[in-house]
């Protein structure tokens, strides 16, 4: 997975002078360490609608399920210019090949999660979606979405990184020609990873893949990617973790020596009692993949964390700290 894995951001997280009042919301932590991994694709939907710089603010208004694009003085609706520009947006994006967005908060246009909309008597409720934002999740479901608020929170950045990776897995798999064989390959990979997920999606995955000559392959592929990225979407607890833990133990049962099941499984403990992060036990876990040359552990993505968390298990960098299998 040499090439930078394509995701799309709201242009003024990148610094780009493009905000009402001709400023930039430049985040650091995204361009100097995810922009080590990821090729961004900046969208701004107020200019790039065709609305200026600088411009009037806007805010959202009316029914918070269908909200209008409205300025704050001068109560201009733009909300059908900003339609008629999603809608073509929409589908050069969908050429882009996205593996992820990240939007930023709080915007009319570009905002996520609890966005304010105004009712007729003026009151406030956070409730609301960006215009743009609405239409991308809409429009692509699977594809991992994220406020840059919300990745100085370490679990949910871990969540959202995993999910790119994952989906980006998933494409290359399609890219080269998926016969049954190799979608069996691909789950087995994964299978740790989902079991630390969702023990109930790796099943019902399985159940997928074996039946998976009596499908058409579009149909197929369609259900196993939706079923992919809402495992990963499920928290990997600790108590989950610890199970897909014991389960790798268990494929050293016949080649590990007593002293070093012992130190595994202390470790394990260790971590289910938040002693040490996850990536202690995996450390050691990967040292006796190596040493044992256990190669169906060796292909696990859970013990192959995507490059940002081994770049991160060394260095505490960016606003949001390090990233790292931190449960
Ligand atoms: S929040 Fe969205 S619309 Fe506003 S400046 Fe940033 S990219 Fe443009």
């Amino acid at each position: 997975m040499s090439d930078l894995i394509k995701i799309g951001i709201s242009a003024c997280l990148l610094g780009e002078k493009v905000r009402y009042d001709g400023g930039h919301k430049h985040d650091r932590y995204i361009t100097d360490t995810l922009g080590r991994y990821f090729a961004f694709v900046p969208v701004c939907p107020e200019t790039e609608c065709g609305l200026g710089v600088p411009r009037e603010a806007m805010r959202l208004e009316g029914d918070p399920a269908h909200p209008r694009l409205v300025t704050n003085k001068t109560h201009v609706d733009h909300t059908a210019r900003m339609t008629t520009w999603v809608n073509e947006r929409i589908k050069a994006l969908a050429a882009e090949d996205l593996c992820g967005f990240i939007f930023k908060k709080g915007s009319p246009s570009s905002g996520l999660y609890r966005v304010k909309v105004y009712n007729d008597q003026g009151y406030p409720s956070n409730s609301g979606r960006g215009l743009f934002a609405a239409a991308f999740t809409r429009w692509f479901p699977r594809i991992p979405v994220e406020e840059e608020g919300r990745l100085h929170d370490p679990e949910l950045r871990e969540n959202f990184i995993e999910r790119i990776f994952a989906l980006k897995r998933w494409r290359s798999f399609l890219d080269r020609q998926p016969t049954v064989g190799k979608l069996v390959d691909f789950h087995t990979r994964e299978k740790l990873l989902l079991m630390a997920h969702s023990p109930k999606h790796y099943r019902s995955m399985g159940k997928r893949v074996a039946e998976s000559k009596t499908m058409l392959p579009e149909s197929l592929h369609a259900a196993y990617e939706t079923l992919l990225m809402e495992a990963l979407s499920k928290k990997a607890t600790r108590a989950k973790q610890t199970n897909a833990l014991m389960h790798v133990l268990g494929y050293f049962k016949k080649q590990i020596s007593a002293d070093e099941k012992q130190e595994v499984l202390e470790l394990i403990e260790n971590y289910r009692q938040k002693n040490v992060p996850l990536i202690v036990p995996v450390t050691l876990i990967n040292h006796f993949v190596r040493k044992y040359q256990q190669s169906y552990l060796a292909a696990q993505t859970y013990l192959n964390p995507h490059p940002l968390t081994c770049d991160s298990a060394t260095t505490a960098e960016g606003a949001g700290g390090p990233i790292s299998m931190g449960i």
